[in-house]
């Protein structure tokens, strides 16, 4: 994990005051446009994973550039997590509360094999919200959520605190 932790923080890049003003943005662009440190990256977290899960599950967005090639790498599936209203049906949803408004993420059950062990992965963990949600559609749609996986997490926005007994990986905290 200290090889995964180095090639992210050397490959990130800090935007101050986006997408609002007082926010700093936690940019992985210059890590994917990388191409031998993106291929390590997927490497590495392939070795983590390997033979510990069934299926690999996206947030969109950027959670689905790191899924797509790790579930290849692993030999196993992808599920999409996605926004509400970009998946067409049948679909099942969660509702979920912002900072200012909600939110909603959908996941096709019929993409979902029965007790699958699956890991989610996406870039950042905030405020848990994202994360929390597709715990509850995985397992709503009969797997089993595993571990959630995220290059970063944001200690201050306490999304660990929404996410009790659940194993997260964050491979780097700020
Ligand atoms: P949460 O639901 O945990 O509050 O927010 C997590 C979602 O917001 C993730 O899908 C993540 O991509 C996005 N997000 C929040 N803050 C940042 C950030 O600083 N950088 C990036 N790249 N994504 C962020």
């Amino acid at each position: 994990d200290q090889e995964l932790a180095k090639l992210i923080t050397e490959k990130l890049r800090e935007i101050p005051d986006f997408p609002e003003p007082g926010v700093l943005f936690r940019d992985i662009t210059p890590l994917l446009a990388n191409g031998p440190a993106f291929a390590e990256l997927i490497q590495l977290l392939a070795d983590k994973y390997r033979g510990k899960v069934d299926a690999v599950a996206g947030l969109e967005s950027r959670g689905f550039i790191l899924a797509a090639p790790l579930a290849i790498s692993l030999g196993v599936g992808m599920l999409t997590v996605r926004k509400g209203g970009k998946l067409p049906g049948p679909v099942i949803g969660v509702d979920y509360e912002l900072e200012y408004g909600t939110a909603r993420m959908e996941l096709r059950p019929d993409s979902v094999k029965k007790d699958d062990r699956v890991l989610i992965i996406d870039d950042v963990l905030a405020t848990g919200g994202t994360a929390n949600a597709a715990m509850q559609l995985i397992e709503e749609a009969g797997a089993k959520p595993v571990a959630i996986c995220v290059l970063m997490e944001l200690l201050d926005l306490g999304g660990r605190a929404k996410l009790p007994d659940t194993q997260i990986d964050a491979l780097v905290s700020f």
